[in-house]
């Protein structure tokens, strides 16, 4: 990861701008800028995304009679091609492949946009399985176009490595631009990371590692190369995490809470329920960080409807009965008032009685709050970022509830907690968002976790259906049934964007419809999220009060939002949703005693095949993981706000067990050294400067 000085090429340093590398002018250099491509070093990590494996290469007239189902690769020039369609509606981009041994058929189901790919002349590598489809088909898992018409079949025996490229800059260009350059960039470089993490992981060292991505011999040299990359991207940033934890926990002396067993064992003796086994070992997991003189700074994970509301109030009275407050804070008004809510309820037995600051309150009402929070009249309070503004402080706030953390921004979040100047408040994080455990590792590194993964019992269980166009007047009909015997529906309209004015028209016109033509006689709402927050609010309010008794929603903006007498959801363009989204739209039903029911209506040719899984199950964290294999796991982990993570090497599928140990290993090294200042340390941390914004001053000695 170091530079140093090369004895073959002196003054080529790994931080040598791009534009001075054999091969490369200034035209070249912006290309490969457009690939992230800036420097030296930049090159030798810019490995390759896949491998053709053409080490056997079976001549065209000998795969053509091979069997069907094994496995071939197979080279040739492209003597055709073409776009057909097949009766189930997908369409196969195919192309005739000849070599001197004869002809062989391609072919890509559903792939017809690679006809802009592969054009008649082409020399290409093709490797997959051969297929019954009209007679034996080749349906490649790999391919590659080698050359075009003046180029001649390579060598035959290789891993062809193929690295992402832009346009203006072929594949074959960037092979050869690495061929030239590798030779003289690896001596310059030098391992970085510790041997004893190294030998832990059982990775190679990193100019071994960088040969072998670049110049494999073999799929499992390659994957060798790999897998060191992977390692040293999981660490750093398990270090960064590690740190961000480190600096939130530590960077301010916490409270030390005692167990008084006032206030909680009297709510835990009139409690309506008995709390689940997972929320009782949640609840131990919390007040063991309160109770320690270390800050808290966790996340209650757990399904929607698992019951964290609960969790978090017991919580908040152990700062109580230690003369701290306690706030929580929800990302909508809507929420805020449900949590109150409950909050009185169960907390009216034991005379307390919690505030609620929201937006929508009177001048005076909120000065009236303010007032009794900074006096500490008021040891509990609920609301929204209307906590969090200027002029709200409290006498002594000892944790820091924060309900939906992901619709919050890490800068709201960490402002909650600087409401207590003087000592460093509690913080704890809850999410519906279900989380697979791997992933929960790199995205959530810097939190301590604990997981509801158990459904309060005696729940009415959610059955899903998916119902075609034919059997719409009956829905329409067993919606009607609902409400006649007293229940609530939400029919879901998707809006993905909630600018599309069509999407929103096609909600509106069928909350018209519905009330018009479908539901005459009953009140149905409608809510969307172009709706101003008040107005929303009072369409939300009449549905809690069973006053709308049908609400069409574009998706159900409340997230969070608990109507237990609401048992039918139907679902219009299901396909249009990722599965979590639908997971959390379906844990607005199934909240009451009763039976409910989600229905999903696709749309005409909607594959039908990842509804039937989704509506299989009503695991979270399956479903989760479903949409994971949906979705790619480079993107979920991208997508979390905070984050800087953008995985390029490591694959949560694959790599879970290094990324467990470089969680490990991240967290010891700074349990023993937080500000890794240790000299063996300095290239790691060098290199966290390069791959993170503000890495380096991360990782400054804060005094103190
Ligand atoms: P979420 O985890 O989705 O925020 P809530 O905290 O809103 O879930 O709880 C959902 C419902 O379950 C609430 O009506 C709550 O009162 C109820 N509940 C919570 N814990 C239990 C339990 N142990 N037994 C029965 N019902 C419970
Ligand atoms: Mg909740």
């Amino acid at each position: 990861m170091r530079s140093a000085s090369s004895r073959t090429e002196p003054g080529l340093r790994l931080e040598t701008p791009a534009q001075f590398l054999k091969g490369v002018g200034g035209r070249r250099a912006e290309l490969l800028a457009r690939l992230g491509v800036g420097s030296a070093r930049d090159l030798l990590y810019h490995i390759p995304f896949r491998y053709l494996d053409a080490t056997t290469v079976t001549p065209i007239g000998r795969a053509r009679s091979g069997t069907v189902g094994a496995d071939v690769t197979v080279v040739g020039r492209v003597v055709s091609t073409g776009v057909i369609p097949t009766r189930s509606g997908l369409r196969v981009f195919q192309c005739v492949l000849q070599d001197d041994s004869g002809l062989i058929e391609c072919g890509w189901p559903g792939r017809p946009f690679l006809q802009r790919h592969i054009s008649k002349g082409a020399l290409l590598l093709a490797s997959g399985p051969l297929r019954h489809f009209h007679g034996k088909q080749l349906q490649p898992r790999e391919w590659i176009v080698l050359g075009g018409e003046e180029d001649e079949p390579p060598s035959r025996g290789m891993v062809l490595p193929v690295y992402r490229s832009t346009e203006g800059l072929t594949v074959r260009q960037l092979r050869g631009l690495v061929e030239k350059n590798l030779g003289v960039l690896l001596p310059l470089v030098e391992e970085g990371l510790p041997a004893q993490w190294r030998q832990a992981a059982g990775v190679a060292a990193l100019p071994r590692a960088l040969q072998l991505a670049h110049r494999p011999a073999s799929l499992a040299d390659a994957e060798v190369g790999r897998r060191r990359l992977a390692f040293e991207e999981l660490v750093l940033l398990q270090l960064v995490l590690a740190r961000a934890r480190w600096l939130a926990k530590r960077s301010r002396a916490g409270i030390r809470f005692e167990v008084k067993r006032d206030l909680t064992t009297r709510l835990r003796a009139h409690l309506p329920f008995e709390l689940t086994s997972a929320q009782k070992r949640c609840l131990r997991e919390i007040v063991a960080d309160q109770t320690s003189p270390v800050r808290m700074h966790r996340l209650l994970s757990g399904d929607v409807g698992s019951g964290k509301t609960v969790v978090a109030l017991f919580a908040m009275l152990v700062a109580v009965e230690n003369d701290c407050q306690a706030a929580m804070m929800a990302p909508t008004e809507i929420l805020a008032e449900q949590h109150a809510e409950t909050l009185t309820r169960l907390l009216a037995p034991l005379g307390l009685l919690p505030e609620l600051l929201v937006g929508r309150l009177s001048g005076a009402e909120k000065a009236a709050i303010r007032e009794r929070l900074a006096a500490g009249a008021t040891p509990l309070v609920v609301g929204t970022h209307a906590l969090i503004q200027e002029d709200v402080e409290f006498k002594r706030l000892g944790l820091a509830v924060i309900d939906e953390q992901h619709r919050f921004g890490v800068a709201q979040r960490a402002l909650l907690a600087q409401k207590n100047a003087v000592e460093g408040p509690d913080v704890l994080l809850l999410t519906a968002t279900p989380i697979p455990r791997t992933l929960a590792l790199a995205t959530y590194g810097d939190l301590d976790i604990s997981r509801l993964d158990e459904l309060p019992p005696g729940r009415g269980r959610v059955r899903t259906a998916i119902r075609g166009e034919r059997s719409r007047a009956r829905v329409y009909d067993f919606v009607r049934a609902e409400v006649a015997a007293g229940r609530q529906a939400y029919v879901v309209y998707p809006v993905i964007d909630e600018s599309e004015k069509l999407d929103l028209r096609a909600a509106a016109k069928m909350a018209v419809f519905l009330a018009k033509e479908i539901f005459p006689g009953i009140a149905v709402g409608l809510v969307h999220g172009r709706l101003p927050a008040e107005e929303r609010d009072v369409v939300m309010r009449r549905f809690r009060s069973n006053a709308i008794r049908v609400l069409v929603a574009t998706t159900v903006i409340e997230v969070g939002i608990d109507v237990p007498n609401a048992t039918v959801m139907i679902v219009e363009h299901p396909e249009r949703f990722g599965l979590a989204p639908l997971h959390q739209l379906r844990g607005r039903i199934g909240r009451g005693a009763a039976a409910s029911h989600c229905i999903l209506m696709p749309g005409e040719g909607a594959s039908l095949e990842r509804l039937r899984r989704f509506a299989a199950t009503q695991d979270g964290l399956r479903i989760a993981e479903l949409d994971l294999t949906e979705r790619g796991y480079g993107e979920l982990v991208g997508a979390k706000q905070a984050g800087p993570v953008e995985l390029r090497y490591a694959d949560f599928g694959r790599d879970g067990d290094l990324l467990a140990l470089a969680h490990r290993l991240a967290r010891e090294a700074i349990a023993d050294d937080p500000h890794l200042g240790a000299p063996a340390l300095r290239p790691v941390v060098a290199e966290i400067g390069r791959r993170f914004e503000r890495g380096l001053e991360l990782f400054r000695a804060i005094p103190g």
